[in-house]
């Protein structure tokens, strides 16, 4: 093996660097010398798999630690204290480390959206709200909603290798995924085996990475979904769809899609848990003849009868015209409260009339009329 530069001069900091300087000087060097800025550049190539492997080193406590003790003789495979192997690091490991520091191109030239560094390939969960009306939840009702999200890329199929690039068997851990360290101490051998850093456990890793996705295996897209949502659901309810969130990394596992229920709030109905509340004004004259309405209901016009004598308060129960319960059978009902209309302007002919029946002794309040308003709601929901 060559001689090695020292891994703070190559990225150009102090012995004592905090993490975050650390990081900067990578990111700057990183983005200088990233092959796609040089296209054909050997010499650059060499700076960035460098760079890479410097801060691979830097950037993780543990092996900071071992190197400022041990230097280059600590790091690699054949180093005799159980370090880790950096003979590898080739150049899809240095572009695939840029990446998952959330260094994408995207994030530098401020279009993209961050990376999160990730331990699995299986994608994350989305959450999407869906609003629905009152008579969508007294039905149920199926919505499709575009969702965007990452899905998968066409270009290499998901897999995140360039085209005519194979998958090989991993050079850091042989394939096994898996890493043994070997350390002697005073009290004998001891072996700690971990998931190879480069395969992730896999085994295989890429020789080349697609272009298009950056070896991701995926891309930002959307996608339509269908939601079926069964009547009676409710605001904080959720649907989860499961697969249907982001898809994974290099062909992992999809997330799930999480759907918030939200009620939207109705022009008339008012809801109360499975049953519905709506004021109805009638006149005066219906309320002492009695009549027959059409009214709105959830799904539809319906007729309600209003019996001679109907006093202002008076709840009216349509049955079955409520929300479905959820789990299990049953409806909710529609209550209707009756509120008498009292006119505030008449004309002449009218105010005669008015008076003329103010002298009928049937028009004057009696002495049940002076119930508690107590009496009274309980009176009203008796029906
Ligand atoms: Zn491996
Ligand atoms: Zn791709």
């Amino acid at each position: 093996m060559s001689t090695k530069r020292d891994y703070y001069e190559i990225l150009g900091v102090s012995k004592s660097a905090s993490a975050d300087e650390i990081k900067k000087a990578y990111r700057k060097l990183a983005v200088q010398y990233h092959p796609d800025k040089n296209p054909g550049n050997k010499e650059a190539e060499e700076k960035f798999k460098e760079i890479a492997e410097a801060y691979a080193v830097l950037n993780d406590p543990n092996k900071r630690q071992q190197y400022d003790r041990f230097g280059h003789s600590g790091m690699g495979a054949g180093g005799g204290f159980g370090g880790f192997d950096m003979g590898g690091f080739d150049i899809s490991d240095a572009l695939r480390q840029f990446m998952e520091q959330g260094f994408g191109f995207g994030d530098i030239f401020g279009s993209g959206s961050s990376r999160r560094r990730r331990t699995s390939n299986r994608g994350s969960d989305l959450q999407i709200r869906l609003k629905l009306t009152l008579e969508e939840i007294a039905t149920g009702t199926k919505k499709k909603i575009k969702v965007k999200k990452q899905v998968r890329c066409d270009e290499c199929n998901g897999s995140g290798s360039a085209k005519y690039s194979r998958t090989v068997s991993c050079p850091v851990c042989k394939g096994s995924g898996e890493i043994r360290q070997v350390s002697q101490s005073l009290f004998g051998q001891f072996v700690n085996v971990q998931t190879c850093h480069r395969c992730k456990g896999s085994g295989q890793t890429i020789e080349s990475p697609c272009r298009s996705c950056q070896g991701e295996g995926r891309i930002t897209g959307s996608k339509m979904v269908e939601i079926n949502v069964p009547a009676g659901v409710a605001t904080g309810n959720y649907i989860p769809m499961e697969g249907e969130g982001n898809v994974g990394l290099r062909g992992g596992r999809a997330g799930d899609l999480i759907v918030l229920i939200e009620e939207q709030k109705h022009d008339i109905f008012e809801r109360m848990d499975h049953d519905v509340i709506m004021v109805l004004p009638i006149s005066f004259p219906d309320a002492v003849l009695g009549t027959s309405v059409e009214i709105p209901t959830l799904t539809g016009k319906a007729k309600l009868n209003i019996a001679p004598g109907t006093q202002s308060g008076k709840i009216l129960r349509m049955r079955g015209k409520g929300i479905p319960h959820l789990h299990g059978a049953g409806i909710g009902d529609q209550l209707v409260q009756v509120q008498v209309v009292v006119p505030t302007k008449l004309n002449s002919v009218e105010k005669k009339l008015i008076s003329d029946l103010a002298e009928s002794d049937n028009l004057k309040p009696k002495g049940d009329h002076q119930k508690s308003i107590f009496e009274k709601f309980k009176e009203a929901l008796d029906i």
